[in-house]
């Protein structure tokens, strides 16, 4: 039985949300219905978007209202167009089993005689933003004097956009007995002042603590100088090949520079700010939705409300003054239970912010490094080789040029022909990187953050260390990140998670940090050990972090984990001693022709290096 159905939903209502793949209450929802089921109570939930706060007042409006009578008995008010058409889109599907429902959106830049029809032919849920339904008010166009509930959603979000005033007025037009329900993420006083104010000792909900964000959201941030930013937004961008991105500017102008910048180098970026019209705005969001963009580009306004699932990262290009709008940026990503990452670039001066935001926030940030050229190669290489592994072929398509293709192929051996395959797009990123430098801001600059509080990371900034730094065999292709790393060496070594250092995954390798005490002890508990069937080595790694220096792309660096690379030596015969052989190792026919496109359906040689300042 669908649990949904304990907390006392009925059937027709469970039946709908059931297909929508709601199998499980949310844990606000879990918390919130029973009490909201009861419609006695004024409600304040404190919780993050994207945990299921419209199922979580949606739900119970749908079994306290009277669908037989038909004039306004609920009242939604949230801050954007947006989040309104996602919750009266959202209503109307719980309701689809339902007879006689009818939810209105209202809302601004659109016609406004649409919405008036609708309210005319009656209706019981008004979802609203606040201007629009002042308007509408102020024609005498609506009764709210029967209004049972007002939801106030996104409460925070509507202060920090200046509609108290306007909800005032909307919410002085309703009667006193009306309850009122409140969802916010963030507690700023204003939001306190409201609920104090239209409020009687409301039941209040706190997911999480105060201003926390979502538990599954990771958060780092890379120190660089300022005039690298962009390069190093980039080469964080291509670290990720799949990503699918908000990332923040702090002006308008910035975003469309950025936004232009990538276009030019070939990303598949736009950008959404506020001097796009409502309709140029709609055809932004509709492609990010579709994901036929990958990078969306926003400033905080225009990103407000923006509740798009599968958001992979949240980047900070510019960081935001307050930490309530950090929570809200970082809230784009890791909804509905998934997980997500929210990367800062900031430079040296800027660690105080970032330090003010963990407080704000009650969360530890990871300090992460720029990822060097060769990283990004490997993590190219190894994307294209899993998409080519499960690409779906349509066999039927196919079939038919499948003589010609054998016929073209027919003097290459298997590892022939997958090395080229594989070097289609690897090529071009190791011509892109084979001399890129080192993005991170130099030790010295490390040694000034010391002085300030900071702590340079273990095992680095001169002294002799406690910690030693361990090279691992296994990394991000092999669908390992931080904790899950974190979680398999004490598994395997049996030591504690608190003593780990910093932990560094790279593509097929990773850097792990134990105290020195532990060395033997954690190389030990690694002895005849293997994973998914491969041994998994383990060695002690070089000075400290210099064996991450570029040293000219493939040629100098990386000699120290030759030993560590059996598996792709074996296979791919790539990599010599020292690392890639650069432009004159791989197989250059395979790039003829580079057929391969990228997200955009742009073609990735299409690409210019093109070293924007900002
Ligand atoms: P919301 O916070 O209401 O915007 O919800 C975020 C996302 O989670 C939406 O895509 C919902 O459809 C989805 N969702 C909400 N509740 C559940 C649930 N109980 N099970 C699965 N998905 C849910």
């Amino acid at each position: 039985m669908n649990p949904f159905i304990n907390l006392g939903i009925r059937h027709d209502i469970v039946n709908a949300i059931s297909e929508l793949g709601f199998e499980n209450p949310t844990p606000i929802q879990e918390q919130s219905i029973p009490v909201l089921l009861t419609g006695s109570n004024d409600f304040v939930g404190l919780a993050q978007t994207g945990t299921g706060k419209t199922a979580a007042f949606g739900l119970p409006l749908l079994e306290l209202l009277d669908f037989e009578e038909n004039y306004p008995q609920a009242l939604v008010l949230c801050p954007t167009r947006e989040l309104c058409l996602q919750i009266t889109n959202d209503i109307k599907n719980y309701s689809k089993k339902m007879s006689n429902v009818n939810v209105v959106a209202v809302y601004g830049g659109a016609s406004i005689s649409d919405q008036l029809r609708q309210i005319k032919r009656g209706v019981q849920i008004v979802v609203a933003t606040p201007g629009r339904m002042l308007d509408i008010i102020n024609r005498k166009a609506i009764d709210f004097s029967q209004v049972k509930f007002v939801v106030l959603d996104e409460a925070d979000e509507m202060l920090n956009m200046g509609f108290q005033e306007d909800i005032d007025s909307i919410l002085s037009t309703t009667p006193d007995t009306k309850k009122t329900w409140l969802f916010s993420a963030t507690m700023p006083t204003e939001v306190r002042r409201i609920a104090k104010k239209y409020m009687n000792e409301p039941f209040e909900l706190t997911m999480g603590t105060k201003n926390t964000g979502n538990a599954n959201i990771e958060h780092e941030y890379y120190i660089v100088r300022a005039r690298d930013k962009y390069a190093a937004f980039k080469r964080i961008v291509d670290f990720n090949p799949d990503i699918f991105g908000i990332v923040f500017c702090r002006t308008k102008i910035e975003t469309q520079d950025i936004a232009e910048a990538l276009l030019k180098d070939g990303y598949n970026a736009d950008s959404l700010h506020g001097d796009l019209s409502q309709q140029q705005r709609d055809k932004v969001m509709k492609r990010y939705r579709d994901r036929s963009l990958q990078l969306l580009i926003a400033t905080d306004v225009a990103a407000r409300g923006i509740d798009v699932n599968d958001v992979t990262h949240v980047i900070n290009y510019s960081l935001p003054d307050e930490v309530e709008n950090y929570t809200h940026r970082s809230g784009r990503t890791a909804r509905a239970g998934k997980t997500g990452v929210s990367i800062s670039i900031i430079n040296a001066k800027e660690l105080g912010k970032i330090r003010q935001i963990e407080r704000g926030l009650g969360k530890k940030f990871v300090k992460a490094e720029i990822p060097t050229g060769f990283d990004v190669c490997e993590k190219q290489l190894f994307s294209i080789v899993h998409k080519i592994h499960d690409v779906q072929v349509n066999e039927q398509q196919i079939e038919q040029y499948l003589p010609r293709i054998m016929e073209e192929f027919k003097d290459l051996t298997k590892e022939d022909f997958i090395k080229r395959f594989a070097s289609i797009e690897f090529n071009r990123f190791l011509d892109y990187y084979k001399n890129a430098p080192d993005l991170n801001a130099p030790l010295e600059e490390g040694r000034r953050f010391e002085r300030d509080g900071e702590r340079a990371p273990r095992g680095e900034g001169g002294g002799k260390s406690e910690y030693t730094r361990l090279f691992i065999n296994l990394g991000s292709v092999d669908e390992f990140n931080r904790g899950d790393l974190l979680g398999y060496i004490c598994n395997q070594s049996k030591i504690s998670g608190r003593t780990v250092g910093k932990i560094d995954v790279k593509g097929v390798y990773s850097f792990f940090e134990v105290p020195n005490a532990d060395v033997e002890k954690v190389m030990g508990g690694f002895t005849n050990a293997e994973f998914k069937g491969r041994p998994v080595r383990i060695e002690i790694s070089g000075e400290g972090s210099s064996e991450r220096r570029e040293g000219g792309g493939g040629g100098g660096g990386y000699q120290r984990r030759e030993g560590g690379y059996n598996r792709e030596r074996s296979g791919g015969g790539e990599r010599r001693e020292g690392g890639y052989r650069g432009n004159n190792g791989g197989d250059r026919n395979g790039s003829a022709g580079g057929g391969f496109r990228d997200f955009s359906g742009k073609r990735k040689e299409d690409r210019p290096e093109r070293r924007r300042r900002f």
